[in-house]
């Protein structure tokens, strides 16, 4: 395919489906890869992070061809538009690729493009593994009681972009028909903002599916169904029923319940059985800091897994260290938590390590194992010799403060020796 302002490399090969149904990928060992730097700190970190995950795939024997696509202002500079089709279409074609943060307006402005760009590709699982790597600085004192991933669905929720601005004939209509017709009355005199939070089956089951799956292959014990279902029983509660039908329809003996468990076995889980219960938000975000070790994987809808996701992020050291990857049917999209930190941008200050730490995730999809674990200890080590961006260096006593780039070059070095 030829792109208008995407440079394609001349070598390397393209990444496959390999089986439709399972969604198991074919990778090559030169793969094109899209890298988008994006916005802000976005253009400090995003070539750091090339330069790591390259020196790892070069120390394991592989060769990555990046191309670099766009969105965002730098989209806006090469063709005057945010999220231009040539993006989205490189990224749909190679199947697997990673990207930084993008500024996204409060309150005017374009929708977020993050969320266009997820939903356009249908990548349903945003994942975040949020584990504590030695010598991190973290505001809790056992920050190792954390090693958690989370699964959040990102299609949907209050995130679907169904909203009407106060003012507007839309707004008066769906009020109307509100009041009118469904006959509620509860909405305040006056302007009124309104959104529509849609959570369906469809997009429910498929993503505690996910979950599920994640936590048998990979040995873990539990998978915590969270949501606000005393309040918003018909969406967030939904969710609850809709995930233990999934856990009791199609897992077998695999899996059991909460309820099952302290019903028939006294609390005690089987061995090699996933157990599922269920938490409500509000809660699950203080037993996050109360009861860390007692969780493993969540699965919640959108907003919950925006917020909860990042207090984790806060317990293992902060936006700077979390990594994260939005995940469809044959498809991935490494990406960092944090955003686009405009105050830093240029700098050549802030920390590399999730985009970094992305990229780790990104290479576990592609089966490149060995590459990834490269990478994770390499970063482990440069900060256990406290050789640190400013964001950790303000929190350890006697670290060696670096910039970004400075920090990369020390992770490439321990790649490379
Ligand atoms: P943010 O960019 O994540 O920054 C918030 C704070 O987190 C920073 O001030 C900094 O804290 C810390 N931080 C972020 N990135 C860091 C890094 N690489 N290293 C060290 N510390 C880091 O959040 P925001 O200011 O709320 O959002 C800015 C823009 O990004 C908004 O337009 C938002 O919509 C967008 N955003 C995009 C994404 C995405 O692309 N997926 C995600 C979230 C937000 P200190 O100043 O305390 O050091």
């Amino acid at each position: 395919m030829s792109y208008e302002h995407i440079e394609a490399p001349d070598g390397g090969a393209k990444i496959t489906l390999a089986d439709e149904e399972t969604g198991e990928l074919d990778v090559p060992e030169n793969p094109i890869i899209p890298i988008l730097y994006g916005d802000g700190t976005g253009e400090d970190v995003g070539p750091v992070a090339q330069d790591v995950l390259s020196a790892a795939a070069e120390a394991t024997g592989r060769d990555i061809e990046w191309m670099r696509v766009y969105a965002g202002e730098t989209a806006r500079e090469k063709y005057d538009e945010n999220l231009p089709d040539e993006t989205v279409q490189a990224i749909r074609d190679h199947r697997v690729a990673i990207k930084g943060p993008l500024t996204t307006p409060v309150g005017a402005g374009f929708r977020s493009l993050n969320v266009a760009l997820r939903q356009t590709l249908d990548l349903y699982a945003n994942v975040r593994p949020t584990y504590h790597l030695e010598g991190v600085p973290s505001p809790v004192s056992k920050p190792e009681e954390m090693d958690m991933v989370t699964f959040r669905e990102n299609t949907e929720d209050v995130y679907s972009g169904i909203e009407f601005e106060e003012g507007t004939d839309e707004v008066a209509r769906v009020r109307e028909f509100i009041e009118d017709e469904m006959g509620y009355d509860s909405i305040h005199e006056g302007p009124v903002g309104i959104g529509i939070k849609p959570i369906t089956e469809f997009g429910t089951k498929r993503l505690v599916r996910e979950a599920i799956d994640y936590a048998l292959e990979n040995d873990r014990d539990s998978v915590t169904l969270v949501h606000k279902g005393n309040i918003m029983k018909f969406t967030e509660g939904q969710f609850r029923d809709w995930g233990y039908e999934v856990a009791e329809e199609e897992y077998g003996d695999e899996v059991i319940t909460e309820d099952t468990l302290w019903e028939e076995r006294d609390g005690e889980a089987p061995e090699d059985t996933v157990v599922v219960n269920d938490r409500i938000a509000d809660n699950m975000l203080q037993q996050l800091l109360t009861r860390t070790d007692e969780y493993d994987v969540l699965a919640m809808p959108n907003l919950n897994g925006d917020y909860l996701s990042d207090a984790a992020g806060a317990q293992i050291g902060g936006l700077g260290i979390a990594p994260g990857g939005n995940f469809g049917h044959g498809r991935m999209l490494a990406e960092p938590v944090h955003g686009s930190a405009p105050k830093y941008a240029g700098q050549d200050k802030v920390n590399p390590s999730a985009l970094i730490l992305s990229g780790v995730l990104m290479f576990e999809y592609m089966g490149w194992d060995d590459a990834a674990e490269l990478v994770r200890d390499a970063v482990e080590e440069t900060i256990a010799a406290k050789e640190v961006t400013y964001d950790f260096h303000r929190q350890i006593e006697g670290g060696e403060k670096l910039g970004t780039s400075e920090f990369g070059q020390r992770v490439v070095d321990r790649i490379q020796n």
